[in-house]
């Protein structure tokens, strides 16, 4: 008998009460190679399973004590035994016995007595398919294990039978039990965060229907609140038949990922002190506000913040001290971006971009300004909000800034360009001094000089009784016979000459000049009502123009009554000028005040008709007199065209409303002719006369003032 030595060889384990059948085959196996032990009884055979499982166990049913049946039904549940393959022996023809060997866990059966061949072969046989089950068993075990790392889980769906099967590793992904499950679509849906089911119902509907891939991100809720980010993909099954059968698929938990994601992010977008975006990210808003239409329709501007010997303080005060004064600037700068008089603007909280670009400098993005000049005023006050010092630790600190502005459009379209331009600007800012702006171009840089010099003069300019108004006539559109005027501010400047209020009521009302200015218009034009009054002149209306920030003056029609009648002027004849957009901003306050204005006398128009938000309901509601159709409109009348629908509709919408009709800008005989054929009662333009000073006012009228006084203007 030859032993084999080679430990690596099988081992099987031969159970028969028979020792003479017990001799024959292990006489058999040991010639295959194999290693063999024996038990003499179904007890012996389970207490050598329990020291050491072995490769495959022979099994005699029939013996004395605990038969072979019990003996395997014992032997599949030790540990390791449930994979060990079991060969029954059972008697000849045994049918019975078979099937019993089935259910107690036999791999399979034998027919006793047989041939050592046959037996050979078999075990032979069962020794290889358990090697094949063992290594998919091996690979199974290593899936799981690579889906439990990967946090990955499979679902299989049936849309026709409502059926949907999880793997456990879903439930573990869904934070429940593979029980609870109860195998539906919907049982899945409910794990989804609400305001993703949706989502992913109709994903997987039109998936299965349209047999495509599914692969979307969803989040799921666990049934203690926490939130998880999953991957979840499929695939649809086609049958042989070419129909769309089933779906099959993954989820993932990748919420791990996500977050290192969002992490990345922001660390390459935000600058990790201040936590605003770093200069990439700055960069990237720029471009897509450019694509937006910042530079072409709508107006902005780009400044870059320097913080003057920002470095040597931190260098002296140290890093956390540095770090704690950029978050006060940051702080500061935000404050002052989000509170300026810019930010009442429509939209511009939402658009504007604070950013720390470098170690020293911050940049902004204000897009949505009126006009370009506006960004002086936001530069300013970013200056003036440095006069305060900054609080480090025990010490109060001064800071200093220069700021270098930019115009997208006119200094470039390309984000890029424009914050080197910026950059550029800043350096000449720098060379000025501290606390200093400059413009990138240098028309920019005069117009605002200008402008800066403008608002300086401004002030002065009421002290020394600079400002003259002018009247420019209303004329009768049949008759051609002067029935009023309208009074027109000039500004008489000492140096630069006459200036048009086009450039300076804005001016003025963003320094809180206009109601001054507004006040002595009234005075002026009362004056020069009582001084013609007194010349033997009879009575005509006289209209003045009313900012929009003086209408919201509480009391208004009791002080400007007092300004008229105090001057020696005449209510009745004198018609203010108001623009829609004064009219539509409060409308309820507005009526009020409008009809205080009427009861002391005064007449009301609306100015530029047509340019607002022009609506037929507060037409009505609103004690209107008079509307003036804006000059743009009359404009097209002068360009070869012969028609204006829209003058013909303004003109009879007024015609409805009973309201008198005035056409501004009026230049030509055949605007004139226009406005005759259509019915528009008056207008005002070069066709007549400019606006001119009182004396040449005076002599206009003395030919063509209509006489007796007109009852309307
Ligand atoms: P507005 O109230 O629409 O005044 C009419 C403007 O059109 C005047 O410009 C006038 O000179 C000009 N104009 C008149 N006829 C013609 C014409 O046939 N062709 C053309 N192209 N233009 C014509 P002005 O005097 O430069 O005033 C500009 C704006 O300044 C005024 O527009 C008004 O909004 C404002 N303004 C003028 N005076 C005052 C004032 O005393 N107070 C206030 N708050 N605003 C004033
Ligand atoms: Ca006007
Ligand atoms: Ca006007």
């Amino acid at each position: 008998m030859s032993h084999p030595t080679d430990p690596n060889a099988p081992l099987a384990l031969i159970v028969d009460d028979d020792p003479t059948f017990r001799a024959l085959s292990r006489m058999s196996l040991e010639q295959d190679d194999l290693r063999v032990d024996e038990a003499v009884s179904g007890q012996a055979a389970i207490d050598f399973a329990t020291t050491r499982m072995p490769d495959i166990i022979v099994l005699d049913v029939q013996m004395p004590g605990m038969d072979g049946f019990t003996a395997c039904q014992r032997i599949r549940q030790l540990p390791g035994g449930d994979f060990v393959p079991i060969l029954v022996m059972t008697g000849l023809e045994d049918v019975d016995s078979i099937a019993r060997a089935y259910e107690v866990g036999a791999t399979d059966f034998i027919v006793k007595p047989c041939h050592g061949l046959i037996l050979n072969q078999r075990v032979r046989y069962m020794l290889r398919a358990s090697d094949t089950l063992t290594a998919l068993r091996g690979s199974e075990s290593r899936l799981a294990q690579a889906q439990r790392i990967a946090q990955l889980g499979g679902w299989e769906w049936d849309p026709g039978h409502d059926r949907m099967e999880v793997s456990d590793a879903v439930c573990h992904i869904l934070g429940i039990t593979p029980s609870s499950f109860t195998h539906t679509q919907s049982a899945y849906l409910t794990c989804v965060h609400e305001e993703d089911r949706h989502l992913v119902a109709n994903a997987m509907r039109e998936a299965f229907a349209d047999g495509v891939a599914l692969d979307l991100d969803h989040r799921i809720r666990h049934p203690d609140g926490t939130l998880r980010f999953v991957h979840f993909q499929g695939e649809v099954l086609i049958d042989d038949a070419g129909q769309f059968q089933r779906m099959l698929g993954t989820v993932q938990d990748v919420t791990d990922q996500r977050a290192s994601e969002a992490k990345i992010y922001f660390l390459s977008n935000y600058d990790s002190v201040t936590h605003l975006p770093n200069r990439n990210l700055f960069l990237h808003r720029l471009t897509q506000a450019i694509a937006g239409g910042l530079g072409t329709t709508v107006n902005g501007v780009v400044f870059v913040l320097n913080l003057d010997r920002y470095c040597r303080i931190s260098d002296v005060q140290g890093t956390r001290n540095g770090d704690q004064l950029l978050k006060d600037v940051a702080t500061r700068l935000q404050h002052t971006l989000t509170t300026g008089s810019h930010s009442s603007l429509p939209g511009s909280h939402e658009s504007t971009v604070l950013a720390r670009i470098s170690e020293d400098q911050f940049a902004v993005l204000l897009p949505g300004l009126p006009t370009p000049g506006d960004s002086a005023r936001v530069a300013q006050s970013v200056l003036a909000s440095f006069q305060a010092p900054f609080q480090l630790s025990a010490t109060s600190m001064a800071l200093t800034a220069n700021i270098g502005l930019t115009i997208p459009g006119a200094d470039g379209t390309d984000a890029t360009m424009l914050l080197r331009n910026a950059g550029i600007a800043l350096q000449a800012a720098a060379e000025k001094g501290r606390n200093t702006y400059q413009y990138y171009s240098d028309s920019m840089n005069a117009a605002m000089d200008f402008r800066m010099c403008l608002e300086q003069d401004l002030r002065t300019a009421l002290t020394y009784d600079q400002f003259l108004l002018y009247y420019q006539p209303k004329v009768d559109v049949l008759t051609e016979e002067i029935v009023g005027a309208e009074a027109l501010i000039r500004w008489q400047h000492p140096s630069r000459g006459l200036i048009s209020p086009a450039e300076f009521i804005s001016v003025a009302e963003e320094e809180d000049l206009i109601i001054p200015l507004s006040e002595w218009v009234l005075r002026k034009a009362a004056q020069q009502q009582k001084a013609w009054r007194n010349r033997g002149i009879p009575p005509f209306p006289i209209s003045i123009n009313l900012s929009s920030l003086h209408f919201k003056q509480r009391n208004l029609a009791y002080q400007i009554k007092a300004i008229v009648l105090e001057h020696g002027g005449d209510p009745r004849y004198l018609e203010l000028e108001l623009t829609e957009g004064v009219l539509m901003r409060d409308a309820a306050a507005t009526v009020g005040t409008l009809n205080q204005l009427k009861e002391s006398g005064f007449r009301l128009a609306i100015d530029d008709f047509g340019t607002g938000y022009s609506s037929l309901a507060y037409l009505q509601k609103f004690p209107i007199d008079t509307l003036k159709i804006d000059r743009t409109f009359l404009k097209e009348l002068r360009l070869g065209k012969t028609d204006s629908p829209i003058v013909r509709a303004i003109i009879g919408m007024g015609q409805a409303l009973k309201l008198h009709l005035l056409a501004e800008g009026v230049e030509t005989q055949d605007q004139l002719m226009f406005l005759r054929m259509h019915g528009c009662h008056t207008y005002q333009g070069y066709l007549c006369s400019k606006p001119a000073p009182p004396d040449q006012f005076l002599q206009l009228i003395q030919h063509r003032l209509r006489r007796p006084p007109a009852k309307s203007a």
